[in-house]
C-alpha cells in the first residue's frame, strides 16, 4: 500500500504542514509524503469540523503516489495548496472519439503557490507518461460546473472533468483569486522537469530525447494503433490494432469472393467498408498526433513513479 511506503509527514515539531492542531491534522499528515510541504487548511478544507473524510485520505494518498514527480518538479520552497484527479479533455475530441479518451488522459492536478501541475497518470494514479504546468500568472479565467473545471489561459482552454464535485468547486475558488497574463500551458521534461513553451525534440537542459508527434501520426496512418504503440500506450494500442485488423479481415473476406464471382465490378460491394477503413486510418492519425502533443513523451522512459 502506497500510504505505508510514502506517508510519514510529521506534525509535531514540524511547521511544514502548517497544522492547526488536533486529530484530523495528525492523521492526515501521517499519510502525506514527508518530502512535500502542504498548506493544510487549503488542501483539506473540511477538517476543521474535526472529522477526516474518506476522500481526504484518498487525496493524501494521491499526493503520495505523485511524490516521485513532485520531489523533482517542485522548487525547494514550493507549497502544495490542493490536489485532485480527473480526466483532461480536448473540446473536439468530445465530438469525435471522446469516449475513448478517458483511457489515456487521466491526470492528477496539483495546485501549488506557484503553478498548476498536471501529471499524466494511470487508473491507479501512478505517474505515467508526461507532465505539464501552468504558472499561476498565466491563468486567465477559471470556470465550470459540477465535476468540470475549465482553466483558460491567454492561449487556450483546458477542460478537466470527472473531478469530485466538492473538489472541483474548491479548486475553482482557489484559482479565481489569481492574476491574468499572457501565455499558456508549459510542457515539462519527464526526466528533469525543465519547463518549455514549445515541443522540442530534446530537452535543452538534460538532453533527454522526445518522441515525435509526426512519427506517431505517420505510424497511425499506416495502421491504427501503431502510433499509440510508438508513444508507449501499449494496452490501448493492442485494442486498436485488434479492432482495425478485424475490419480489414471483414473487408478482405467480402472483397475476394465478390471479385472471384463478379470480376472487378464486384469490388464495388466492398467499397463502403473500404471508405470506412480509410476514415479510421486518417482519424486515428489525427487523434494520435493530438495525443502526442499533450506533453513531452520521453524516448526511453516515462514519469518516475516509484
Ligand atoms: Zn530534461
Amino acid at each position: 500500500m502506497s500510504s505505508a511506503e510514502c506517508g510519514g509527514g510529521h506534525v509535531l515539531g514540524s511547521a511544514r504542514h502548517m497544522p492547526r492542531g488536533g486529530q484530523p491534522e495528525e492523521e492526515l499528515s501521517a499519510l502525506l509524503p514527508a518530502s512535500i510541504a502542504v498548506r493544510f487548511a487549503e488542501m483539506f478544507p473540511g477538517t476543521h469540523k474535526g472529522r477526516v473524510r474518506r476522500r481526504d485520505r484518498k487525496r493524501a494518498e494521491m499526493l503520495c503516489k505523485a511524490e516521485p514527480v513532485l520531489q523533482r518538479a517542485l522548487a525547494p520552497t514550493e507549497v502544495v495548496r490542493f490536489a485532485t484527479n480527473g480526466v483532461r479533455q480536448l473540446m473536439w475530441w468530445l465530438l469525435t472519439a471522446g469516449s475513448m479518451n478517458p483511457f489515456a488522459n487521466r491526470a492528477t492536478l496539483v495546485l501549488t503557490d506557484k503553478r498548476v501541475l498536471l501529471i499524466h497518470t494511470d487508473w491507479k494514479q501512478r505517474p505515467r507518461m508526461f507532465a505539464n504546468q501552468l504558472p499561476l500568472d498565466r491563468v486567465h479565467v477559471t470556470s465550470g460546473r459540477n465535476s468540470y473545471v475549465f482553466i483558460r489561459t491567454g492561449k487556450e482552454q483546458l477542460m478537466f472533468h470527472g473531478v469530485k464535485r466538492s473538489e472541483a468547486a474548491h479548486l475553482r475558488n482557489l484559482l479565481e483569486s489569481t492574476a491574468t497574463k499572457k501565455g499558456g500551458w508549459q510542457n515539462l521534461c519527464p526526466r528533469c522537469f525543465h519547463p518549455t513553451d514549445s515541443a522540442p525534440e530534446s530537452c535543452e537542459k538534460c538532453g533527454e530525447e522526445f518522441k515525435s508527434p509526426k512519427t506517431a501520426a505517420r505510424r497511425a496512418l499506416i495502421f491504427p494503433g501503431l502510433g499509440d504503440f510508438y508513444l508507449g500506450y501499449r494496452k490501448y494500442a493492442m485494442l486498436e490494432i485488434a479492432g482495425a485488423a478485424m475490419l480489414w479481415a471483414i473487408f478482405l473476406t467480402t472483397l475476394v469472393p465478390a471479385i472471384q464471382t463478379r470480376g472487378l465490378g464486384g469490388a464495388l460491394v466492398a467499397a463502403p467498408l473500404f471508405a470506412l477503413i480509410v476514415l479510421i486510418h486518417v482519424g486515428d492519425s489525427f487523434l494520435t498526433r493530438t495525443k502526442a502533443r499533450n506533453g513531452l513523451h520521453s524516448k526511453d522512459g516515462s514519469l518516475p513513479s516509484g
